[in-house]
């Protein structure tokens, strides 16, 4: 049995500003980032290649907030944090506030697999990501107008994350997270994406991916809330997602998740206006969707 789900943030343009035009090139950006995870399932891989694969996807998109597109801080610039986790064994990588990684959810992995640590940041994170013979890029190829003009407009709703959850054919989950954080954070502001257990968790119950207001995400302590109800207190997924969402609510932010449990159940929550996000499940029904 296998099933992923992705998202590509929960700072969605909001419905009235959304054409029909830019509506189409959304979904086929998504499509193309459910597909590369999904053929990786398909094929027997493993949940952690496929939740990579689509995020990478995502990542290499002007249109999402992660990666390439990702968004401007403060100070004119771009600072990207992802995260990987593999629910299988627990283990976990990832980077914060690293300004010239091509692919940082690469980099996640490469923490995970080829350091002793769990979390790099900046600098560190990218000598690290180098000598593991990732791609560097100029800060420029982070350069998007859009992003930029809604530094210096104060534009309100650039936010938005990356993310990516599957189960594999060996019954094994992980979830894959990336962001640019949002539009005019403080230089040095790290969010929930790259901190397990706040945007990103997956263990043997469930894989979750977050987007929204990060530090709401942390102090509620949100992906990993969503395991443990369903740990602690037999919830089914659909009824810890929605549980989590309250929390969120209570926190006074707003944002979504995307979940999937051992049996392929994919739930897909949020509260704010919209969130992009795409999902095939084990019966290989295929969701894509804005608002
Ligand atoms: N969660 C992200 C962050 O705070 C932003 C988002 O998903 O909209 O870094």
């Amino acid at each position: 049995m296998i099933a992923i789900a992705i998202h590509g943030g929960a700072g969605a343009l909001p419905r009235r500003k959304m054409t029909p035009a830019a509506s189409a090139r959304y979904k086929a950006g998504l499509a193309r980032a459910l597909g590369a995870g999904y053929e990786v399932l398909k094929a027997g891989g493993k949940s952690l290649d496929a939740v990579c694969a689509a995020v990478v996807a995502l990542e290499d998109s002007p249109l999402f907030n992660a990666g390439r597109g990702a968004c401007y801080n403060s100070d004119e610039k771009h600072e990207l944090d992802a995260s990987v986790m593999d629910g299988a064994t627990l283990r976990a990588g990832a980077v914060a506030a690293v300004s010239r990684i091509r692919n940082p959810v690469l980099a996640a992995r490469a923490v995970m697999e080829k350091s002793r640590h769990v979390l790099l940041v900046g600098r560190g994170a990218e000598r690290f990501a180098r000598q593991q013979g990732l791609a560097l890029v100029d800060e420029s190829y982070f350069h998007t107008r859009s992003r930029l003009t809604a530094l210096r407009k104060r534009i309100e709703g650039h936010h938005g994350t990356v993310g990516a959850v599957a189960l594999d054919a060996n019954g094994n989950l992980a979830a894959a997270t990336s962001t640019g954080g949002y539009t005019g954070k403080l230089p040095g502001r790290v969010g929930d994406s790259p901190i397990i257990g706040a945007g990103n968790y997956a263990d043997d119950a469930c894989a979750v991916s977050g987007t929204g207001i990060g530090e709401a995400f942390i102090r509620g302590v949100l992906a990993y809330d969503v395991a443990a109800r369903m740990h602690y207190r037999g919830e089914s997924l659909p009824a810890a997602a929605r549980a989590a969402m309250k929390k969120l609510a209570g926190l006074k932010a707003d944002g979504g998740l995307i979940a999937v449990d051992r049996r392929g159940n994919i739930a897909m929550p949020f509260i704010s206006e919209g969130m992009y996000r795409a999902a095939i499940d084990p019966r290989g029904r295929r969701t894509i969707a804005i608002y």
